[in-house]
């Protein structure tokens, strides 16, 4: 189970709308509303501790 971090809303991860990532943690939203809440002041809504941890490589390269 997961919190939406806009809303308060538990919810399975698969029945979430949309996953976005932020700061190398992973959100799950419930509706394209919190999704666009979130995407307008992430730095408001995002809580390591509501999300999962991105861990290992991701897209974006660091090295180099
Ligand atoms: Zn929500």
């Amino acid at each position: 189970m997961f919190k939406d971090p806009v809303c308060g809303k538990r919810m399975n991860h698969g029945k979430a709308h949309i996953t976005i990532e932020y700061e190398r943690v992973a959100y799950y939203l419930c509706c394209p509303k919190c999704q666009a809440e979130f995407e307008r002041a992430p730095q408001r809504y995002a809580r390591p501790e509501l999300g999962r941890k991105i861990k290992g490589k991701s897209h974006s390269s660091y090295h180099r």
